[in-house]
Parts: C-alpha cells; sequence; structure tokens
C-alpha cells in the first residue's frame, strides 16, 4: 500500500468509528423485533433504535407510538401489520424486510398472548390461537431469519419466554407449554445453528409491568411483590437490558441459554 493510499484508508476506518460512536453501537445492524407496538417491544424498539440499530417490526394493529415512531425514524424503521395467527404472514414480513435494509443481524421473538383459564373450560380455538402465535409462529419466524443471518455468516435470536416455563402455575397451561416449548427449541437451535455463527438465547421473565399484567388484581400483585427476594415486579427496562446483553458482543460466547430475569421469584 503507497503512502497516500495507507492515509486514506486510516482516515476512512477513524471516520466510520467516530460515525459509529456518534451514532451508537448497533450502527447499520437491523433487528427484526415481533410486537413493538408496546409492553416490552416498544422498550426494544426504543432502545434499539437509540443505540443506532435499524428496526423492523410488526403487530396485529398498529399505536401511537409506532406512527411517531415512523415519522421520526423514516429510514431505519419499518412497521407492518401482521398477525402471528397466520405464520406464513411473518415469513413474507422478513422478505420485506430484507428488501428494505438488505441485511438482517438480530431477531427478537417478543409477541405473546395469554388466555388465563383452567384447561377444562378452555375451548380448543383459545389453546390453539396460543400455540399458534406464541410458539409456531415464533419457529417459522426464526427459521426464516436464521436462513438469511446464515447467508452472511451470523447473527443471534433471542426468544422471550416466561417463568410459567419453569414454574407451575394455574389458570395458565397452555401458555406455559407454549413457554416451555420456546425454552426447548432455544437449546436444540442453538447446536444447530452455532456453526453459522449464529446464537439463540431465550429471555424469561417474572412479571413485568406491561399491559398483560395491567389487569391483575393488587391483591396478586402484592402477594408477588411478597415472594420476591428484590421486593419488586420488573419493568420493560429491567428485561430489555437482558435482551441486549445477550444480542451484543458482551455475550459473544453464550449460546443455547435461558436467562432467568425475575427478582428472584423462582430461586
Ligand atoms: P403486551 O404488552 O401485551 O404486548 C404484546 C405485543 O405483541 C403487542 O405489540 C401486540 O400487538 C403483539 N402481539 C400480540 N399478539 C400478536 C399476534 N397474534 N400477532 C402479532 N402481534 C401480536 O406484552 P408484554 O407484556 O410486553 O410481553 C412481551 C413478551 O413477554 C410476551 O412474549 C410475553 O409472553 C412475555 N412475558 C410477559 C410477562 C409480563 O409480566 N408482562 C411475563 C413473562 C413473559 P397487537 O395486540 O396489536 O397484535
Amino acid at each position: 500500500m503507497t503512502d497516500n493510499l495507507s492515509t486514506a484508508v486510516q482516515h476512512a476506518e477513524h471516520a466510520e468509528q467516530a460515525e459509529g460512536a456518534e451514532h451508537g453501537v448497533g450502527e447499520g445492524r437491523v433487528a427484526v423485533v415481533s410486537g413493538g407496538s408496546r409492553g416490552l417491544g416498544r422498550v426494544l424498539v426504543e432502545r434499539l433504535l437509540a443505540d443506532g440499530w435499524r428496526v423492523a417490526t410488526f403487530s396485529r394493529s398498529s399505536s401511537a407510538f409506532i406512527a411517531e415512531t415512523s415519522a421520526a425514524h423514516p429510514g431505519s424503521f419499518h412497521w407492518e401489520a401482521v398477525d402471528l395467527g397466520d405464520p406464513a404472514t411473518a415469513r413474507t414480513f422478513v422478505r420485506n424486510v430484507f428488501r428494505t435494509f438488505g441485511r438482517l443481524d438480530l431477531l427478537v421473538n417478543n409477541a405473546g398472548l395469554v388466555r388465563e383459564e383452567l384447561l377444562f373450560t378452555m375451548p380448543p380455538k383459545a389453546i390453539e390461537t396460543q400455540i399458534t402465535a406464541n410458539l409456531v409462529a415464533p419457529i417459522m419466524l426464526t427459521q426464516a431469519c436464521a436462513r438469511l443471518m446464515t447467508r452472511q455468516g451470523g447473527g443471534s435470536i433471542v426468544n422471550i419466554s416466561s417463568i410459567n416455563a419453569v414454574r407451575g402455575y394455574r389458570g395458565v397451561s397452555v401458555y406455559a407449554a407454549t413457554k416451555a416449548g420456546l425454552d426447548g427449541f432455544t437449546r436444540s437451535l442453538a447446536r444447530e445453528l452455532g456453526e453459522n455463527g449464529i446464537r439463540v438465547n431465550s429471555v424469561v421473565p417474572g412479571y413485568f409491568d406491561s399491559a398483560m399484567t395491567a389487569e391483575m388484581p393488587a391483591a396478586h400483585r402484592v402477594r408477588i411483590e411478597r415472594r420476591t427476594p428484590l421486593g419488586r415486579l420488573a419493568s420493560a427496562d429491567d428485561i430489555a437490558d437482558a435482551v441486549l446483553y445477550l444480542s451484543s458482543p458482551r455475550a459473544q460466547f453464550v449460546t443455547g441459554q435461558s436467562l432467568v430475569i425475575d427478582g428472584g421469584l423462582t430461586c
């Protein structure tokens, strides 16, 4: 390399580093977060964008947050209406994301739904809806994303499970089955995808404040707080911290793991 050329390359590298520092650690990378219209998904979208990631998300319906974020980040945010009840549409979404951003580095399988009811009375349709949205669709979404990541040489996948996967609670047996399924999926897929440079982990939250827990009776909430060594419910940010850690280079040798974030409730 001539002196002039090497100086030009050094300048370009410094400019790139400065730009990266200015825009954050995710600069240029692309994340798919399912269910980004509210709750944990919304917090993840906000924090990933702040870190310089380009972010694609979907939900069944839009929200004020989606409208505001689309306006504020026209080149780095993408939202579509997708219903995980129809897993094939999730694949189309991934194709659209790749067409829009040209790469894919992170998938967070966050969207989920719960119907609390004893199994004796739960209609078959409600069983099927939960299993499709919480387990079948995330698996199909992961397959589509992992193929793209493999072509690119690597990536990271984080599945949002629940402490219902590791402890029994009345009224959530079907939901628990889907979340335990996600944890099993995580471990075996990590073995399949390690050689492709893709890490697969799950975050296992205890109760945190969101639409999902908003209806919780006050007495139930107090009971959970009393049984939690750290004395409170989590915030969505507590859970997002774990997702962002698992997505980051700091977790570059972590795969196949389920990280419980519950203030010690299940310890
Ligand atoms: P949330 O506030 O209810 O938000 C769920 C998100 O997923 C929304 O954006 C929702 O948008 C979307 N979504 C739901 N069903 C969908 C479907 N069929 N197709 C497409 N999008 C769908 O939930 P959250 O409390 O943040 O929970 C996030 C994740 O953490 C879930 O997987 C949940 O199981 C898990 N988790 C939550 C808690 C808790 O205490 N909150 C505890 C443990 C685990 P639309 O409704 O518009 O579709």
